[in-house]
């Protein structure tokens, strides 16, 4: 005789939403939740903006899963040891606060699980990123026609430049194809070049000049070099906003280069592309609108929850080429062509919806006031900062600034920053500490709208005593 199938082991009804009706549960959970975030948020400059070490939930799943009341009490533990950026003293890295019309639409966004790899699973989505980065492409200078397509942070975004550029160019499987960029260019690009199968070498690095940007007339005799040694280019990479220091590189004048030898530019505008969004500040990055392709990041200084990076291209055809398969399980794209089909990712999530809602929350007024607020303090600090013979500042045109005395050495140079990044945590002021130019440097990123001038002063306060401490 046949056994008997097992009988089931869960007697609780699984905990999916119902669809026939507003489920209370649902409701309660999310409420919870939204009220434990509020919280959090609310009570962010009574925490450090870098928490110590805190216990943490288990990890694996229990038999029978856990009621909603055990869930948020298990998720409060992991965010009483999140880093804070809500803190009005978190000035370490190009990480915002989150704006909240942003918060709300990636609760949407999570809800709808909707997915851009093809129009039939994200039919009003799709519509919508066409649209909205056909409209940022346009608002920063790019010909009609232009647009692009959300990824998953910056380095993608690079990542795909490249590819779409090698291509173009027809170097697709030349291994002495290079790519030229400042010694300040982002690391992401030597990811690219490992991702695309070429050797580190094929970075090839330009000299900046002594406010961080790449110098043009070297660019000409690199190019002259590389056009004697054979060695084809994929792209010149200039970049919009350094890592550390936030210098423009002179777009106008490379965008001239490139067009005068027919060589593909790509700005990396991680930082500074969004500058150009705005009338007001679009003169800080002139020329980016002569660019073949674009790397901006809103998640960088606009509050746009994480990941928001977008590639916009002159030609946003040419990205479609580079990367499109036929996706043979789907129907045909009616719009155009399929997230999917536009990009490296397959499967992604609609990180232009909290793109969108964040932009109309904020208003082209409200894009204004935060990247005017960030030059403002960036200028503050400057100020409170320069009187000080002792210390040389790293700066640029944004919201960036870095020092570092001028007499130490490279050993020397480490053990200050290490000291004073610890002494400004003890005020809840947390600085970054990059190592530039051969000497590690204190770094503060104003995009904090909470950051208020009796913060920089006292930022200032601690930086001056360090160096008191040093003679
Ligand atoms: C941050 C940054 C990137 C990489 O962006 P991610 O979103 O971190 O992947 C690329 N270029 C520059 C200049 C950056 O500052």
């Amino acid at each position: 005789m046949a056994s008997a199938p097992p009988a089931p082991r869960a007697s609780q009804p699984l905990p999916f939403a119902s669809p026939e009706q507003l489920d209370p549960r649902l409701q309660d959970f999310l409420e919870q939740a939204s009220r434990q975030l509020c919280v959090w948020l609310g009570s962010a400059a009574e925490r450090s903006p870098l928490p110590g070490l805190s216990v943490l939930p288990p990890v694996e799943p229990e038999d029978h899963g856990l009621a909603p009341e055990m869930l948020l009490a298990d998720l409060q533990l992991v965010m009483d040891g999140a880093f804070n950026p809500n803190h009005p003293g978190a000035l370490a890295h190009l990480d915002p606060p989150p704006l909240p019309a942003s918060v709300a639409a990636d609760l949407i966004c999570a809800g709808l699980n909707n997915n851009m790899l093809a129009e039939e699973l994200s039919p009003s989505l799709s519509r919508l990123e066409r649209s909205l980065t056909a409209w940022l492409a346009e608002q920063l200078g790019l010909p009609a026609g232009s647009g692009g397509v959300a990824a998953s942070g910056g380095t993608l975004s690079n990542l795909m430049a490249l590819v779409a550029a090698r291509r173009q160019r027809g170097l697709a499987i030349d291994g002495r194809a290079v790519v030229v960029a400042s010694i300040d260019a982002h690391v992401s690009l030597a990811k690219a070049l490992a991702v695309m199968g070429l050797p580190p070498e094929a970075l090839r690095p330009v000299p900046v000049d002594s406010q961080g940007r790449l110098d043009p007339t070297a660019l000409e005799v690199e190019l002259d070099q590389l056009e004697r040694a054979g060695l084809p280019v994929i792209a010149v990479v200039a970049t919009a906003g350094t890592t550390v220091r936030g210098a423009v590189d002179p777009l106008s004048a490379i965008a001239g280069i490139c067009q005068r030898r027919g060589l593909w530019l790509h700005v990396d505008g991680a930082i500074g592309a969004v500058f150009g969004l705005v009338p007001a500040h679009r003169h800080r990055v002139a020329g980016l609108e002569q660019a073949d392709s674009i790397t901006i990041n809103p998640q960088k200084l606009l509050g746009i929850t994480k990941t928001s990076s977008l590639l916009l291209l002159a030609r946003p055809q040419e990205l479609v080429e580079a990367f499109h398969t036929g996706l043979p399980y789907m129907e045909p794209s009616w719009g155009g062509s399929h997230g999917g089909e536009s990009g490296l990712q397959g499967t992604r999530p609609a990180e232009i919806l909290k793109l969108w809602l964040g932009l109309r929350q904020l208003g082209l007024v409200g894009i204004e006031a935060v990247l005017d607020g960030a030059i403002q303090r960036r200028r503050q600090l400057q100020a409170l900062l320069t009187p000080n013979e002792r210390l040389q500042l790293v700066g640029g045109s944004f919201h960036l600034l870095a020092f570092t005395p001028k007499q130490l050495d490279a050993a020397g140079s480490q053990a200050w920053s290490d000291r004073t990044r610890q002494r400004l945590l003890q005020e809840q002021l947390m600085l970054s500490r990059p190592h530039y130019a051969g000497r590690h440097h204190l770094k503060a990123v104003l995009g904090n709208p909470h950051t208020k001038p009796a913060h920089l002063e006292n930022l200032a306060r601690v930086v001056h005593a360090s160096l008191d401490e040093q003679s």
